[in-house]
């Protein structure tokens, strides 16, 4: 059982607040995935989960020991960097059997290990190569394995893709996939890259200026956004998101319709839809078309609604043109809406 608790953990530099009061629960064997812009605070908050980095306040817990004050080697994890931390004068071998060696174990059973976690990460003929003399793929296979064969309870990694090439992310991005959910180890990634998010985790914690804004599955973020930076952080393209006046109870005046929404005193609300949820119809929200950019499966459009900038993902065959003003019926049920002072859900 490897349950991490992070319990209200804050970290300052000096004057600076990188994390304030972090509260997060990673399931045995979950793959979370801190997501969030440069400087949110998430390398410091898998640093702080690893024990290089202490936090100015709070605990944490793994597998229901306290390990806030124990030096890393205690806590029972592996980590896997952006910089593959390979040793180029060590063999693929020795590299993968190096913290194996620093643990004791007896050379049979190192062999052993390098040999099976080599064989999963799919470098068992370059064993005796010099890790100097890989490509980085390889090498980050051999820092993949060298992490797996501690088999560890916790496996941390900060970007460990992001310095392969499109492909081979890709490639890498499916093949850690597999072998973690079969290695049983707990996960937390550090990732700024949405897609990498979406496609590896169970759950998401989407981090802004030092906040867990929302925790959940990637449906769930991609679907239900709990306040307005997720909605704008997670898709490419992201949410579009207009004003909404109070029309009366439960009615909203968007772009000149007046639409369903919440029972929310404000005068003005946030209205928000992803643009793949809109279709061409009459009635709906007017936009005149700037750019239209045929992307084979799928045409995206943008548009200009009362200044602001709306982008539409709609069938390839629609016939449209740019300068065209159109009609887009947003679907009702994929419709969000948030609150303008706190940019929650509402
Ligand atoms: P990136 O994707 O760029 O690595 P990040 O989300 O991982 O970003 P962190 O590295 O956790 O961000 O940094 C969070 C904030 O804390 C940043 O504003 C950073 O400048 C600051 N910070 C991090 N380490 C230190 C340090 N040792 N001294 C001072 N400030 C720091």
């Amino acid at each position: 059982m490897a349950e991490i608790v992070i319990k209200n953990v804050a970290k300052s530099f000096g004057a600076f607040t990188a994390l304030h009061g972090i509260d997060l629960t990673i399931s045995d064997q979950e793959f979370m995935v801190l997501l969030g812009a440069s400087g949110c605070g998430k390398t410091t908050l898998l640093r702080i989960i690893a024990g290089l980095e202490t936090a100015t306040q709070g605990e944490v817990w793994i597998g229901g020991r306290r390990v806030d004050q124990l030096p890393p080697r205690d806590r029972g994890i592996a980590m896997v960097f952006q910089n593959y931390a390979v040793f180029p004068h060590l063999t693929v071998f020795e590299n993968i059997a190096f913290g194996l060696r620093m643990k004791k174990l007896p050379n049979d059973a190192v062999t052993r290990r390098v040999e099976r976690t080599a064989e999963l990460m799919h470098i068992e003929t370059l064993l005796k190569r010099y890790s100097g003399q890989l490509s980085g793929g390889q090498r980050q296979r051999v820092a993949v394995a060298r992490a797996l064969a501690m088999e560890p309870d916790v496996i941390l990694m900060d970007e460990p893709l992001s310095n392969l090439d499109a492909l081979l992310r890709l490639e890498m991005r499916a093949e850690l996939k597999g072998v973690l959910a079969a290695s049983k180890t707990t996960t937390v990634y550090v990732t700024h890259d949405q897609v990498e998010a979406m496609s590896l985790a169970d759950r998401i914690s989407v981090m802004h200026s030092g906040r867990i804004v929302q925790a959940a599955s990637p449906v769930e973020v991609y679907r239900n956004p709990a306040a307005r930076f997720v909605g704008s952080f997670i898709g490419n393209p992201p949410m579009n998101f207009l004003t909404a006046t109070r029309a009366g109870t439960g009615k909203w005046s968007v772009a000149g319709q007046t639409v369903d929404g919440p029972l929310s005193d404000a005068s003005e609300i946030d209205f928000a839809i992803r643009p793949e949820d809109l279709a061409v119809g009459a009635g709906g929200i007017a936009m005149d078309v700037r750019v239209i950019e045929p992307l084979g499966a799928h045409t995206l459009v943008t548009a200009n609604v009362e200044g602001s900038v709306f982008r539409a993902v709609l069938d390839s065959d629609t016939a449209i043109r740019t300068g065209d003003t159109i009609s887009l019926i947003p679907k009702p049920d994929r419709i969000r809406w948030f609150d303008r002072d706190t940019t929650k859900a509402l």
